[in-house]
């Protein structure tokens, strides 16, 4: 069967066509700058990356230029569109109400949307992505795959902010957690490589990207992650500041006269470790040239990105009373080999002992921690649109 995985943002739309027996993928792609003019990347299997630019109002023409480029006499991969057996499509937020993927059906579509205030800038694209398959593949399966549905097996314990209770119960206000997709695939990868049950495990996983949350994983269910109502809470991201004192915001709007939209404009994109390095970006490439050159911002900022995700490790192994493994993923976790380091140092109390050359390499799946250590640390590249495929099959 051929899974087309679809992940819309407000103006883009990333896309791969996946053999769900073979677990190729077939093609993958991007649109980009959707609504306001529009371009195509596409690349086969095996074929170079090609980008043509294409006037794509809205997403419906962006779907139908995957389309035609996946069905492409010269460059598709299939003959039809009836080659495309099934639509898998990430979506952010679920609330309460989604405890696992589901086919898309109306009513479906519509609890999607009572969510859309828990999520504003993602689940209305996500809905206008599902909308827009709907409407040129109307015979198609499809299923929502939700980055909060996996945190559903939080306790109150862990998911319930010290506010007033009628928060909850008037708006829901509670953490949520994201990146379910991946730290679901990725402790369960880790269960497999160690050859333990998935059920029998306490592991820590550390999604640690340009967004990067950690999730406690305890025989199987997730019991704690570190973000929250929404993907801000936590630890220090590319450009998100995690967890500050809320008060804060108070003194900063005061001082530098700014409305909430600045704020949350300053939190979310201006903060984290790109406004920690004095602005000179977010990106591990240029922070650990740049701290390796002496550079004294870039180095504060990684010590501080390492010192949380630690913090967060240490306290998820007390949610759990004690951790069996540890898993590095995404693209500073699975390709940054000082932070694994740096992070490993500050757990040594827990038995923790890296092999230095182990952690060196990176990249691929690689158990880092040596035969002695305690607990085993992993790298385990991530891969969500395996995920949302492999849930698509599972339940159409
Ligand atoms: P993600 O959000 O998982 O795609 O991760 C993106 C971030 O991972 C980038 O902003 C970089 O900070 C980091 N990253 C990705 N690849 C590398 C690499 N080869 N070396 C160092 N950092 C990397």
């Amino acid at each position: 069967m051929n899974v087309l995985v679809i992940n819309c943002g407000s103006s883009s739309l990333k896309f791969q066509l996946i053999n769900s027996e073979t677990e190729d993928v077939l093609a993958k792609g991007l649109c980009e700058r959707i609504g306001i003019d529009g371009s195509l990347t596409y690349q086969p299997a095996g074929k170079e990356k090609v980008t043509t630019e294409k006037s794509m109002p809205t997403h419906t023409e962006a779907i139908q230029f995957v389309i035609d480029a996946l069905t492409d006499a010269d460059r598709g991969v299939v003959k039809s569109l009836e080659e495309i057996n099934a639509v898998g499509h990430r979506v952010v937020h679920g609330g309460e109400k989604f405890a696992n993927s589901v086919v898309i059906t109306d009513e479906v579509i519509s609890a999607i949307a009572e969510c859309n205030d828990l999520a504003p800038l993602h689940n209305p694209a996500n809905l206008i992505g599902i909308n827009a398959c709907a409407k040129l593949m109307p015979n198609t399966p499809m299923v929502a795959v939700f980055d909060t549905a996996f945190h559903q097996t939080m306790p109150e314990s862990a998911y319930m902010y010290g506010l007033p209770y009628e928060y909850y119960e008037k708006y829901k206000i509670r953490r949520y957690g994201f990146h379910g997709t991946s730290h679901s695939f990725v402790s369960k990868r880790v269960a497999e490589l160690l050859e333990k049950p998935y059920e029998e495990l306490k592991t820590i996983v550390c999604h640690l990207g340009n967004g990067a949350s950690v999730c406690a994983v305890k025989n199987g269910k997730s019991v704690d992650t570190s973000m929250g109502l929404t993907p801000l809470e936590g630890l220090v991201m590319g450009t998100r500041s995690g967890d500050i004192d809320p008060a804060i915001l108070e003194f900063l709007a005061k001082k530098e006269n700014l409305d909430i939209a600045g704020l949350m404009n300053v939190l979310n994109k201006k903060s984290g470790v790109f406004g920690l390095s004095d602005n000179l970006s977010s990106d591990f490439r240029d922070l650990t040239a740049g701290a390796a050159n002496g550079n004294k911002p870039a180095q504060i900022a990684l010590d501080v990105f390492c010192y949380r995700v630690a913090k967060y490790v240490g306290s998820y192994t007390a949610a759990m009373n004690g951790v069996d493994a540890i898993a590095f993923t995404a693209g500073i976790g699975e390709n940054v080999s000082i932070v694994r380091a740096k992070v490993c140092e500050y757990l040594g109390y827990l038995g923790i002992d890296v092999d230095t050359e182990a952690n060196a390499k990176g990249g691929e799946e690689v158990v880092i921690s040596t035969p002695d250590s305690k607990v085993k640390v992993l790298v385990v590249p991530t891969n969500e649109e395996l995920a949302i495929a492999r849930e698509t099959v599972a339940l159409i």
